[in-house]
């Protein structure tokens, strides 16, 4: 069998390659775990979407729990025995799915109301899976994991709850869908832009206090300055600098998509960066 191999924590330990799980279509989807360093892993579904999972000396934190195809309780207790805390970035369905899989979540209070959109339904129930109740995390909170603290940043944008999870010791920002190289503005209940640009200043000093971001969809390290530069797109766009933008077709309808630039000195996991808005 396939083997991926991770040295943690000193000691060797085998994981098997594929947590592979089969979808209503007959398609496989496959787990991706990476190590990115000592008790970090990157855990990439089917290349759908990503969650992290953090290790401390007491406790450890999975962030996001992506489509459900996996049972992340079964691969996490593979990669650590510690406590776990499991943590929503954002209220969308393809990073909250597999908190079926756990008995208590954290999420942002003001995207309860969101995550039940698609919670809600009754097939969940027939199916035999239950979402498990949320605890309120917010602006201020720290999980202290041992060794390891999450810092906790509200960035309303492309969600009205999204937050930002800064990991101090390592200078690393974990970003769910709120910062990123595929920014999602069109949906409905995102801010302005304007407010956007607002919002993403008063972070804007997280710049200093990491040096990585790490997004919802990621399957590497991005360079920090993805912030700066994305913030700069978004200010572009509330300044009716559109001209050249471009329409995006999505399942929802047709938005626009406007081009931001990258810092060619500085190393990102991909260089096209847009962001999707609706037009006035
Ligand atoms: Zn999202």
């Amino acid at each position: 069998m396939n083997c991926l191999h991770f040295i943690d924590e000193g000691k060797e330990i085998y994981v098997d390659s594929f947590f592979m799980k089969t979808d209503n279509e007959g398609m496989e989807k496959e787990l991706f775990i990476k190590q990115l360093r000592q008790g970090i892993y990157l855990l990439d579904e089917a290349h759908e979407s990503t969650g992290y999972l953090v290790i401390g000396k007491n406790k450890a934190c999975l962030i996001d729990t992506m489509n459900g195809y996996t049972n992340l309780k079964e691969v996490v207790s593979k990669l650590t025995d510690r406590e776990l805390l499991v943590v929503n970035t954002h209220g969308h369905p393809d990073h909250i799915f597999g908190n079926v899989f756990f008995d208590e979540v954290y999420m942002n209070p003001s995207d309860y109301e969101l995550a039940a959109t698609f919670t809600d339904n009754p097939e969940f129930n027939k199916a035999g899976l239950h979402f498990p109740p949320y605890k309120p995390i917010q602006e201020g909170d720290v999980l202290e994991l041992g060794g390891r603290n999450l810092e906790i940043y509200n960035l309303p944008g492309h969600t009205r709850g999204g937050i930002l999870l800064l990991l101090k010791e390592e200078r690393l920002l974990f970003t769910g869908d709120s910062i990123n190289h595929h920014l999602w503005m069109q949906l409905d209940g995102c801010p302005p832009m304007e407010e956007l640009v607002k919002n993403l200043d008063r972070i804007m000093f997280l710049e200093k206090e990491a040096d990585f971001i790490l997004h919802g969809h990621a399957r590497d390290f991005d360079d920090i300055s993805l912030l700066p530069c994305m913030r700069q797109g978004a200010l572009e766009i509330a300044q009716g600098k559109t001209g050249e933008d471009e329409d995006y077709h999505w399942f929802g309808g047709i938005g626009k998509q406007h081009h931001f630039k990258l810092n060619p000195d500085k190393h990102y996991s991909q260089l096209h960066s847009v962001i999707c808005y609706r037009p006035e």
